[in-house]
């Protein structure tokens, strides 16, 4: 599932190529992925492209003839999605084939919406699960939590919400109502960096660990971010033009089980917890 990095890769990579287009045609594939009217977008500009946890958002303004209106297209990749962009929407091909469709051409068995804009471009969003959305709305639809990359996102934050809860501390990170943007991935190699066991309850981490731990979700999240987001083996990101992120090769446990600790060469282990997998080392992590 694309978290914060890999989503804020897209937003990075589509906001040059998206500003002052004109959309000219919504094509629905399949309607359970397209929440709105397309009549709302149709003839409308994009004016901004932004990202809210792992909500990526387009702000839309359309002239009518009093006013301007304002919309917002919000779109959530959930387990599967993908968003590609061609500058020949009627004859789009990528260089690499794409991960779960047949090929490198578009439309795709996974494509559920096509985007068109006036000048030809467009964008495919593909998602092999159905359980991403695109939605129209009024307001930008944001998530309740703190974004990682957010000023208000601090260590005193981080401790207030470490104390208030008994939880697991891996799980807390992934609420998305209580922070924003961290997912499997990203909440692994960053309890592995501070030395804290997943399982360890939220409210018996030390000052310490928390100042500690709060440092290595930023690293880890840029590194994410630099690395221009994960493509792992059974996973469904990919860039805008269809090729792969790279920070795949510097998991740090993530999807390492059974490889040695890249500090003690412990065997990582890996659990199921509340659902998700937990990969650490024992030695390492307490
Ligand atoms: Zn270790």
């Amino acid at each position: 599932m694309p978290e914060l990095p890999e989503v804020e890769t897209i937003k990075r990579l589509l906001k040059p190529n998206l500003i002052g287009k004109i959309i000219s045609e919504v094509e629905i594939l399949s309607p359970k992925n397209f929440v709105g009217k397309k009549s709302d977008v149709i003839g409308a500009k994009i004016t901004s492209v932004d990202r809210y946890g792992k909500v990526l958002v387009f702000r839309l303004e359309k002239l009518d003839k009093l006013d301007k209106l304002y919309n917002f297209l919000n779109i959530h990749f959930k387990l599967s999605g993908q968003i590609l962009f061609s500058k020949n929407v009627d004859k789009a091909i990528f260089k690499n084939t794409i991960p779960f469709t047949k090929g490198n051409k578009m439309p795709a068995n996974t494509t559920r919406v096509i985007v068109e804009f006036t000048d030809g471009s467009g964008i495919f969003f593909n998602d092999l699960r159905k359980f991403g959305w695109i939605k129209v709305s009024e307001q930008p639809l944001k998530p309740k939590g703190i974004d990682v990359l957010d000023k208000k996102f601090t260590v005193k934050f981080l401790t207030d919400l470490t104390d208030s809860t008994k939880r697991p501390i891996k799980p807390v990170l992934m609420d998305q109502d209580l922070i924003t943007g961290i997912g499997n991935i990203y909440a692994n190699d960053s309890l592995f960096l501070a030395k804290i066991h997943p399982q360890r309850l939220s409210n018996s981490l030390t000052e310490n660990e928390v100042t500690l731990l709060y440092k290595t979700i930023k690293q880890t999240i840029n590194e994410g971010i630099k690395d221009l987001g994960s493509s792992g083996a059974d996973e469904a990101f990919i860039l805008p033009d269809g090729s792969r992120g790279g920070h795949q090769r510097n998991f740090l446990v993530y999807q390492r089980e059974k490889q040695p600790c890249l500090n003690c060469k412990t065997i990582i282990k890996r659990i199921k917890h509340n659902g998700r997998s937990s990969f650490f080392c024992q030695n390492c992590q307490k």
